[in-house]
């Protein structure tokens, strides 16, 4: 059974992934801090379409990145939870936040990104 298995707070959406996990990484710019409320979001990238949701289906933000291009903020409709962003510049890959998993005891961050607005 693949690790990638989650969902949001309310259980409203809930997704899956026959897909193995492609990298963890940090993310410490401005807007993850606004949207998870949190220092930093601790996002895992699967391959991009690999993720089934059942019951509904995720509401979206359309956020701009720094460089211009669009990041889809997808988030239950109905608690808020934060589930996953696509990122243009990152076109293969979708970005999952690790909290909504069912189990995180594998997760292992190997990068950190936007470093320069990490909170002190
Ligand atoms: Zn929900
Ligand atoms: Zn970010």
């Amino acid at each position: 059974m693949s690790r990638i298995r989650g969902g949001c707070l309310c259980g409203a959406v809930r997704y899956l992934s026959k897909s193995e996990p492609v990298m963890t990484a940090l993310c410490h710019c401005t807007h993850c801090q606004r949207q998870s409320g949190g220092a930093f979001s601790v996002n895992v990238a699967v391959a991009k379409g690999s993720l089934e949701f059942q019951g509904s289906e995720p509401a979206t933000y359309e956020d701009r990145g720094e460089s211009g291009g669009k990041v889809l903020r997808r988030f239950c409709g109905k608690c808020g939870s934060s589930l996953l962003s696509e990122v243009d510049a990152t076109p293969t890959l979708d970005w999952l936040k690790a909290g909504t998993l069912d189990d995180t005891s594998w997760v292992q961050p190997q990068a950190s990104i936007w470093c320069d607005s990490a909170q002190a």
